[in-house]
C-alpha cells in the first residue's frame, strides 16, 4: 500500500472523510487522495516521493510557484518578532495601501482570514448599506460556505432559493436568488421584478468553480449598468481571479469596476488571508466607523501580511502576467493539438493564468449547461492518466486549473508528453 493510501486510511479515524476540505477526498475522480509533504517551484511531492507538475497551486494562491525564497524569507523575518498581536501593525497598513494602489476601485479595505469571511462580510455590508435583504448570485459560482451562499435556484427563475446544504435554514435561503451565469436578460428581468429588495449582486467575474467560464461579452458591463439603475451594490468575488487574470484582477482585465471586491488566495501568498473593500461611502458603514459589525482575532495577522505583501510586490513586476498567460496559452494549445490528433472531442477555456479543460464537442463554453454537458467520466480517466504521467490536475471536472510563473519549458514538455499518452489511452 502507498504511504498516501495508508495515511488516508489513518486520517479517517479522526477527520471526517479523512480530509479538511471535501474536494481533497478525490470523490469526484475516484481513487485515493495524494498526501503531500513538500512543494517547490512548479512541483508538489507526495509522501511516496513522487513528484508532479502542479496545476492546482493550493487552489490558486501559489502564483509564484511553491516555496518562493523571498516569500519564505519575509515570513522568517516576521517570525522573529512574534506570531500575532491582535493589534494594529505597520505591515497591514502597507498591505492596505498596496491593494488600493493595484486595484483603483478599492478605497478602503478590511483584512480577514479566508475568502469565505470576505464574501460573507461584503454581503452583510451591502445589506447594511442598502437596508435590503435579498441577494443575487449565479448558478455554478461559489463564494465560500456561509449560509446565504449555500443556496441553489428554486424551481422557477424568480422563486426563492433553496438550501444546497443540510443545516442551512430555508428562512436564510429565501433571501438568495440564483440566476444563470452569463445571462444578462435574466438579471434584467429579475431586477425589474424585485430590484427594490435586492441589496447586492455577487459574481465571480470569471467563474472558476464550475471549471473555468469567462464572462460573455457585455455580461459584466450589463451587471454594472443594471446595478446602477436599481441601486444594487455590485460585488466582484475576485478571491480566485484577483491578482491572477491581471495584476488589477478581472475588473482591470475586463474594464468594469464593482462597488465592492473580495480577495483571498494570492493576497495571502499561501497563508490564510482574505479581504474585502471598495467604495469609501459603503466601507464606512463597517465597525468601528459604522453600524455593520465585522471583526477577527487573527485579521491582518503579521505572518500572513508578510507572505501576501511579498507575493504582491513580486507579481507587480513588468511582464509577469504576460509571461504567466503565455505559458498557459501554449500549454492549452499543446493539449488541444494532442486531443485533436487523437480524435478526442476537447475544448479549453482561459483567462490569464487560469484555465478550464472540457471533454466536450461544444464550440465554446459559455453557460452552466455547457459545463454540465461535458464528459465527466472521460475527465476522470484523463485525471488519473495524467497523475500516472506526473501531472497533478484539480481532482474534479468542475474546478479551474492554475499555472504559476515557475512553470517553464521543462514543465510544458512533461505536461504535453503525459497528455499525448493520456489522449492515446482514451481512444480505447
Ligand atoms: N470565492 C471564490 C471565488 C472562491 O473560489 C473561494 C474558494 O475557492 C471562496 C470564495 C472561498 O474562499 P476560502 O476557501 O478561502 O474560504
Amino acid at each position: 500500500m502507498s504511504r498516501s493510501a495508508s495515511l488516508f486510511e489513518q486520517a479517517q479515524a479522526h477527520i471526517p472523510g479523512g480530509v479538511n476540505s471535501p474536494v481533497r477526498a478525490f470523490k469526484s475522480v475516484g481513487g485515493t487522495p495524494l498526501f503531500f509533504k513538500h512543494a517547490q517551484g512548479a512541483y508538489v511531492i507526495d509522501e511516496d516521493d513522487k513528484r508532479y507538475v502542479d496545476y492546482v497551486g493550493s487552489w490558486g494562491p501559489m502564483i509564484l510557484g511553491h516555496s518562493h525564497p523571498d516569500v519564505l524569507d519575509a515570513v522568517r523575518k516576521q517570525l522573529e518578532h512574534g506570531l500575532s498581536y491582535g493589534a494594529p501593525t505597520a505591515l497591514e497598513v502597507q498591505m492596505a495601501d498596496l491593494v488600493c494602489e493595484l486595484v483603483p476601485s478599492m478605497e478602503l479595505v478590511r483584512m480577514v482570514s479566508s475568502g469565505t469571511e470576505a464574501t460573507m462580510s461584503a454581503i452583510r455590508l451591502a445589506r447594511g448599506y442598502t437596508g435590503r435583504d435579498a441577494i443575487i448570485k449565479f448558478e455554478g459560482c461559489y463564494h465560500g460556505h456561509s449560509d446565504s451562499l449555500l443556496v441553489k435556484a428554486g424551481s422557477g427563475l424568480l422563486t426563492q432559493g433553496v438550501p444546497s446544504s443540510a443545516g442551512v435554514p430555508a428562512d436564510f435561503a429565501k433571501h438568495t436568488l440564483t440566476l444563470p451565469f452569463n445571462d444578462i436578460d435574466a438579471v434584467a428581468n429579475a431586477l425589474a421584478d424585485v430590484g427594490q429588495s435586492v441589496a447586492c449582486i455577487i459574481v465571480e467575474p470569471v467563474a472558476g468553480n464550475m471549471n473555468c467560464v469567462p464572462p460573455a461579452p457585455g455580461f459584466l458591463e450589463g451587471l454594472r449598468a443594471l446595478c446602477d439603475q436599481h441601486g444594487v451594490v455590485l460585488i466582484f468575488d475576485e478571491v480566485m481571479t484577483g491578482f491572477r487574470v491581471a495584476l488589477g484582477g478581472a475588473q482591470a482585465r475586463y474594464g468594469v469596476n464593482p462597488d465592492l471586491t473580495t480577495f483571498g488566495k494570492i493576497i495571502g501568498g499561501g497563508m490564510p488571508v482574505g479581504c474585502f473593500g471598495g467604495k469609501r461611502a459603503i466601507m464606512e458603514c463597517i465597525a468601528p466607523l459604522g453600524p455593520v459589525y465585522q471583526a477577527g482575532t487573527l485579521s491582518g495577522n503579521p505572518l500572513a501580511m508578510a507572505a501576501g505583501l511579498t507575493t504582491l510586490k513580486l507579481i507587480s513586476r513588468d511582464g509577469f502576467h504576460a509571461e504567466l498567460e503565455t505559458y498557459t496559452t501554449r500549454m492549452l494549445q499543446g493539449l488541444q493539438e494532442r486531443a485533436d490528433a487523437a480524435g478526442i472531442p476537447f475544448v479549453t477555456t482561459q483567462a490569464g493564468g487560469m484555465f478550464g479543460l472540457y471533454f466536450s464537442g461544444a464550440d465554446d463554453i459559455v453557460t452552466f449547461e455547457d459545463v454540465m454537458a461535458s464528459d465527466v467520466e472521460r475527465f476522470k480517466r484523463f485525471f488519473h492518466l495524467m497523475l500516472d504521467g506526473g501531472v497533478y490536475l484539480a481532482p474534479s471536472a468542475f474546478e479551474a486549473g492554475f499555472t504559476s510563473i515557475a512553470h517553464g519549458e521543462a514543465e510544458l514538455k512533461l505536461t504535453l508528453d503525459a497528455a499525448e499518452r493520456a489522449f492515446a489511452a482514451l481512444q480505447n
